[in-house]
């Protein structure tokens, strides 16, 4: 007992004495001694200010990219190459085009992004008709690789890991917030890209945040792989990609988008 007692004040009287050496760069007092308040206050490296946008509108800050702004789609192409061509409505909103065969199609952006927060609101048609995965399906792809579902979820049975607010057929939401039809939803998502290996696989895995309409439903979730429709998910090294989203082949009526931003991290 004796013996603890003296290893223990040892390791005490060591862990003190080494605390009064440590030197902490770029604080506002470098000096080793004696131990005072400012010695564990950071001033470098100095924190952006940016200024909040209107969060009862969900404007963009002023340290965003705006994707789409309700004007056009400057800031996107098809994803099989060409202009973007899906309808820019009056009312600052876009809407899904499925004439494939008339420049209809998955849309992505024509910048690249790595770790970012996106903001992003997506509505459902007021007439939607179809179910499950045939009711107003959509999607937003990070990076181009990953799906974080978009679909009527108001009162409409699926598949969880394929609802709203899931990424598909991977992680189900952790509750359901869907607005119904004619309304409008928020996803907020904060998305951190995977590096790899030599070898392909992960090193870091993709790490994933989303609030919808103001409710968390994915958690910092790890994401295992790509998504994938049949199957399950790959692991695909990739580098900095683009915000792809989706033209579901469905027959229901298409959604819209508005209001897009996003912001490097
Ligand atoms: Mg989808």
């Amino acid at each position: 007992m004796k013996r603890t007692f003296t290893i223990a004040a040892f390791c005490l009287i060591s862990m003190s004495a080494f605390a009064q050496q440590f030197v902490i760069r770029g604080t506002k007092d470098e000096r080793t001694e004696p131990m005072k308040p400012t010695m564990s206050e950071f001033y470098y490296p100095k924190i952006a200010k940016v200024t909040p946008g209107d969060q009862a509108t969900s404007a963009a800050p002023s340290d965003a990219i705006v994707l789409f702004d309700g004007k056009d789609l400057s800031m996107w192409q098809s994803s099989r190459g060409g202009e973007a061509k899906w309808t820019v409505n009056p009312d600052g909103t876009m809407t899904v085009n499925k004439d494939f065969k008339n420049g209809g199609g998955d849309i992505m952006t024509k910048d690249t992004f790595r770790d970012f927060q996106l903001h992003i609101e997506w509505c459902v048609p007021e007439n939607i008709t179809g179910s499950g995965q045939a009711r107003g399906n959509s999607g937003v792809y990070l990076q181009n690789k990953y799906e974080l579902q978009v679909l009527d979820s108001y009162d409409n049975d699926t598949y969880v890991n394929g609802q709203a607010g899931a990424f598909y057929k991977q992680s189900a939401p952790l509750v359901n917030p869907c607005r119904k039809p004619g309304e409008w939803n928020v996803y907020d998502i904060i998305y951190q890209a995977p590096t790899f290996k030599e070898d392909g696989t992960y090193r870091t895995y993709p790490f994933v945040t989303v609030i919808f309409n103001g409710v968390i439903v994915q958690n910092h979730t790890m994401l295992v792989g790509t998504t994938e429709y049949i199957g399950f998910p790959t692991v695909e090294p990739h580098g900095d990609g683009p915000i792809l989203l989706q033209c579901h082949g469905d027959r229901s009526e298409p959604i819209s988008y508005r209001n897009i931003w996003i912001r490097n991290l």
